[in-house]
């Protein structure tokens, strides 16, 4: 199928752009086109207009600070993934967008599109909560900034109004003495994932475990975070009881059947994909893995 007929707009400057957003009922912005173009092809979106910001200089520079990775609207997702500076301060960023589809689409789709695009089974909107992150939006009302917590509101849905444009994203640098790590199941690589697990456990000076958290998709509408601490706090990272870690993960969550899972089928996948990956981002914490 073809898409149905629309209006499109190359604004030069992320003012002309929120202006045409603000002004034109029913426009969509065109990032990299990854997730949109496939459902207007499919007719499950006919946007009235296009919003194309790929000609908008400057938004697609990678900023690594001593907070964390800021990403621009127009950062691909190949650009994150392959940028040596947010892979040293945050390796998890690298080792999750290897999941994310197939190499072809990382070099068009966008991470902030992504993010937006919400989808129950993508990967970054799980790291974003992970590492409670947040995505700047602007607006002809001004510029605000929505923490990742308030931004996944359901599935395909953010808390993103019609005439914002999401600007940046930051994912802030883990503490100290934190590892990470992100297990996936997917029926073929480059697929969606059946589940996903990212877990980030900080250890203390004397290599106790302090925190330990995990975020997982495709368990929900949005991705879900779970606090894991109270099962492993103060247990060195060898003598951690991992699976009991995951038992709370799979109490906490409740994820539904559909065409490629049971229910039951992806509880079970969310408890051994948590154990993994606590287990993954524990050993990182004490240096027995590389970053
Ligand atoms: P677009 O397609 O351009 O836009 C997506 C949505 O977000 C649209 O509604 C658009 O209006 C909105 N939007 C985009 N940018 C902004 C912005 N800056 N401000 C406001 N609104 C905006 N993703 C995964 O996470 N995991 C996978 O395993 C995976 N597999 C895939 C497999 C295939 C075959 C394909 C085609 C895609 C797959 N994707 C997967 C999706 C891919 O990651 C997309 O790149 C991403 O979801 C959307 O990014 P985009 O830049 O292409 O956004």
């Amino acid at each position: 199928m073809k898409p149905g007929p629309f209006d499109y707009y190359r604004p030069r400057t992320v003012d002309e752009a929120v202006d045409l957003l603000a002004a034109t009922e029913g426009a969509k912005v065109l990032a990299g086109g990854q997730s949109l173009v496939p459902v207007m092809s499919m007719r499950l979106a006919s946007p009235a207009a296009l919003v194309d910001i790929n000609h908008i200089a400057g938004l697609a520079d990678i900023e690594v600070g001593e907070t964390g990775v800021r990403i621009g609207a127009l950062t691909r997702h190949s650009a994150l993934e392959h940028d040596p500076a947010a892979y040293a301060a945050n390796p998890l960023l690298r080792r999750t967008l290897a999941h994310v589809a197939h190499p072809t689409i990382r070099n068009r789709g966008t991470t902030l599109g992504s993010l937006v695009h919400a989808d129950p089974a993508a990967e970054m909107p799980g790291v974003l909560r992970l590492l409670g992150g947040s995505v700047e939006v602007r607006s002809t009302a001004g510029v605000r900034t929505i923490e990742a917590a308030d931004f996944f509101v359901g599935p395909l849905e953010s808390a993103l109004n019609d005439d914002e444009l999401a600007v940046a994203a930051t994912f802030p640098r883990p503490p100290d003495r934190t590892g990470s790590s992100w297990c996936e199941l997917a029926r073929r690589h480059g697929d969606y994932a059946l589940v996903g697990v990212g877990a980030l456990v900080t250890v203390d000076e004397g290599r106790a475990i302090s925190t330990a958290t995990v975020a997982l998709i495709s368990v929900g509408l949005t991705p879900v975070v779970v606090e894991v601490t109270a099962a492993v706090t103060g247990t060195t990272v060898e003598r951690a009881a991992w699976p009991d870690a995951a038992s709370l993960v799979a109490d906490a969550i409740d994820p539904e059947a559909d065409i490629h899972a049971s229910a039951a089928y992806r509880g079970q996948l969310a408890r051994v994909l948590s154990a993994r990956a606590l287990a993954s981002a524990a050993a990182a914490a004490v240096g027995r893995e590389a970053a």
